[in-house]
């Protein structure tokens, strides 16, 4: 009877079902490691329907289109990252600009810190991204600043 059923089906309708049933597997399963990966704390928030992301396809300069994925994907050097790769623990990859200039010792460096908080770059922030993010700045709203759509603004912090 099993068998009988999918005689009768056209290959291409298989298809198209199985393809969507793999996508499927696949966007639960990297949602799932993604929510149980720290590296993954703010890019969980960015992923938008495992498409093709708004940004790569407007018409903006490709060293652009790198520097927001880069932000994006954690692929940069701040000491979150550099930090794992020297075995460094999480909690002491406090930022270095921080504790030499300001004598503060409280936070890691990271996306969050070094885009909304960090001391050295208060000038440049206020320079380049609009108040609304730095001024009780959160991580919602660096999901804001980072999010696919929101070319305008991402563009000025690259
Ligand atoms: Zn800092």
């Amino acid at each position: 009877m099993w068998l009988d059923q999918y005689n009768n089906l056209d290959s291409r309708v298989c298809l198209r079902i199985l393809e969507e049933r793999l996508k499927s597997n696949f966007v639960q399963k990297t949602l799932c490691d993604m929510e149980n990966e720290k590296k993954c704390d703010i890019y969980k928030f960015l992923v938008d329907n495992f498409c093709l992301q708004y940004y790569l396809v407007k018409p903006i300069p490709k060293l652009y289109k790198k520097c927001i994925s880069k932000i994006r994907l954690s692929s940069h050097n701040l000491l979150i990252e550099t930090g794992r790769h020297k075995n460094i623990s999480r909690d002491q990859r406090i930022c270095p600009m921080c504790k030499l200039q300001f004598g503060q010792n409280t936070d890691i460096e990271y996306k969050y810190h070094y885009i909304l908080i960090c001391l050295k770059y208060t000038d440049l922030r206020k320079k380049f991204i609009t108040k609304y993010y730095w001024s009780n700045p959160s991580v919602y709203k660096l999901v804001q600043l980072l999010s696919a759509n929101n070319v305008k603004d991402i563009l000025k912090i690259c």
